[in-house]
């Protein structure tokens, strides 16, 4: 079976980040959401438009093209992240 994608030339292996990554919520490489699963440890990869990209330590970062532990700077708290990104948690109010 050949997906309409694979035959017009699409490149492959290459996703556009989410907003969830673009916000630093969501590793860049793997796309673990840190606001479900808080024992990841996110290190700052890259930069995109002033803000920090993250990925898991070790082989995230290193995909990401950073080293292992990342840039040498500090994530941003997820609460931070969480209040940049601007949506709301699925609530009933
Ligand atoms: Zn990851």
């Amino acid at each position: 079976m050949y997906s309409q994608d694979s035959i017009s030339g699409h490149r492959r292996g290459r996703r556009e980040p989410t907003p969830e990554m673009l916000a630093g919520l969501a590793c860049l490489i793997c796309g673990t959401d840190y606001r479900s699963a808080p024992d990841a440890e996110a290190v700052v990869v890259a930069h995109r438009d002033d803000k920090q990209l993250l990925a898991c330590r070790g082989t995230c970062a290193r995909m990401a093209g950073a080293s292992v532990d990342g840039l040498d700077e500090t994530p941003l708290p997820l609460a931070e992240r969480v209040r940049a990104h601007g949506s709301p948690p699925a609530q009933d109010a």
